[in-house]
């Protein structure tokens, strides 16, 4: 299992969607492979040992889908518990300055990001092959190629 944190994005949802049980380990994964195991808002990968979770580019409780993985970017768990329940654009105006980026391009990043297919076939087998998520991100965080 993915080490999802319930604090944070996640805390004022509906209790059905809190844990990690509202999305797959295979969905999980295919999410960030698609973003190459990286922070869409501060850009830090998970190589520099950031735990990675998945943000809701929509929140849950205001509308957005809950598992669609249009509605899904990777975070870090620092970007995506300073977040909360902002509009995307707020708080990427805010994040963007911080992390000394353009609030612009992170946005044509993620919108990028969310178009591309997900490769739920490779994300399986590498699940099948390595037993659980958390197993994937501790090879790919040791430096290890997927
Ligand atoms: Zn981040």
């Amino acid at each position: 299992m993915c080490p999802t944190p319930t604090t944070a994005a996640t805390t004022d949802r509906p209790k059905r969607t809190q844990g990690q049980n509202w999305i797959t380990p295979k969905k999980r994964l295919a999410i960030y492979l698609r973003d190459g195991f990286c922070c869409a808002y501060c850009g830090k990968g998970i190589e520099a040992g950031v735990t990675l979770t998945l943000d809701h580019l929509k929140p849950y409780s205001l509308g957005g889908a809950i598992s669609d993985h249009k509605n899904l970017i990777t975070a870090c768990l620092n970007c995506n518990s300073a977040r909360g329940n902002r509009s995307l654009k707020a708080f990427v105006e805010v994040s963007a300055a911080y992390h000394q980026r353009e609030g612009q391009e992170v946005l044509a990043y993620i919108r990028r990001q969310v178009r591309r297919v997900l490769k739920t076939k490779v994300a399986g087998e590498m699940l099948a092959q390595r037993g659980s998520c958390r197993k994937v991100l501790d090879e790919v965080q040791g430096g290890r190629p997927v």
